[in-house]
């Protein structure tokens, strides 16, 4: 058991690459707090968590909104007192040509996929400093590191997500506050099968990962086995360009 003792905070855990890594965490001893905007999705993963025997408990929240999820936050540490492992999952995609994009579009992707990042991870780390203890795991994208045509806002995002991953990283480490990023190639779930890119990335030479190769990358960076790997962004792709 990697994590048995800890509590792992999902967001984005009632579906796809989110479900997986909370799932995964369960099974290693942590008790997954599964944080998504439906309590009935997050019910059914819940439910599957405890029919394997592992923990968990259920927030509805919109990782968009400060006051959600400062509030949510405080009813976590409130019941469960602690938050070992924060996983900044929760993400969106919409694709379209640069020239045709609203800006409002590249708002609500940044919005999204990158301050909502920020917020998790502020409203979190201060309960984490107190005890000089906690790991964030920020879900990022290899979209982040070669931008991805018709996906500018969601590169741009993501790419930001590393920058926070490697500069907030920096600053908590004193803390005892590890961060670090990881970042996928195409992993098959509803937002990869619902995207236009889907052929263009896997004729590029994209193998198509399973949530759960994810899950695993998520859990070493989670438990002791990354000791010493802070700020630090890992890539899981089986090719290197588009
Ligand atoms: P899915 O669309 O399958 O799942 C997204 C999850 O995020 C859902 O649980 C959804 O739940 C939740 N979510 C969306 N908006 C919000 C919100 N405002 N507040 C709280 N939760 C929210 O996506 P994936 O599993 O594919 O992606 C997960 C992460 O991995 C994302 O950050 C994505 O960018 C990244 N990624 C995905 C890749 C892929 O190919 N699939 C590749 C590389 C990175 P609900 O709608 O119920 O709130």
């Amino acid at each position: 058991m990697l994590l048995e003792g800890k509590t792992a905070l999902v967001t984005g855990a009632s579906r796809g690459i989110g479900k997986a890594i909370a799932v995964k965490m369960a099974s290693e001893g942590a008790c997954a707090i599964l944080v998504g905007r439906k309590m009935d999705t997050l019910k059914t993963v819940e439910a599957e968590i405890r029919q394997k025997g592992g923990n968990a408990d259920c927030y509805v929240c919109d990782v968009r909104d400060w006051k959600s999820v400062t509030n949510m936050v405080a009813e976590i540490i409130k019941k469960h007192e602690k938050i070992d492992i924060l996983v900044n999952n929760a993400g969106i995609s919409k694709e379209m040509p640069f020239l045709e994009m609203p800006i409002e579009v590249f708002d609500e992707i940044c919005e999204m996929n990158l301050r909502s990042v920020m917020l998790m991870m502020k409203a979190v780390m201060p309960y984490m400093a107190e005890r000089k203890s906690g790991n964030v795991v920020n879900i990022g994208s290899g979209a982040a590191l070669r931008g991805l045509p018709g996906s500018a806002a969601y590169a741009t995002a993501k790419a930001g997500v590393v920058c926070l991953t490697q500069a907030v990283g920096d600053e908590v480490r004193p803390l005892g506050i590890r961060v670090n990023v990881i970042c996928p190639g195409p992993v098959d779930t509803e937002l990869f099968q619902k995207s236009e890119r889907r052929e263009f990335i896997l004729q590029a030479g994209g193998d198509l990962f399973q949530p759960e190769t994810v899950a695993n990358a998520a859990v070493f960076l989670a438990s002791d086995l990354s000791e010493g790997m802070n700020s630090q962004t890992l890539v899981m792709r089986g090719f290197n360009r588009w």
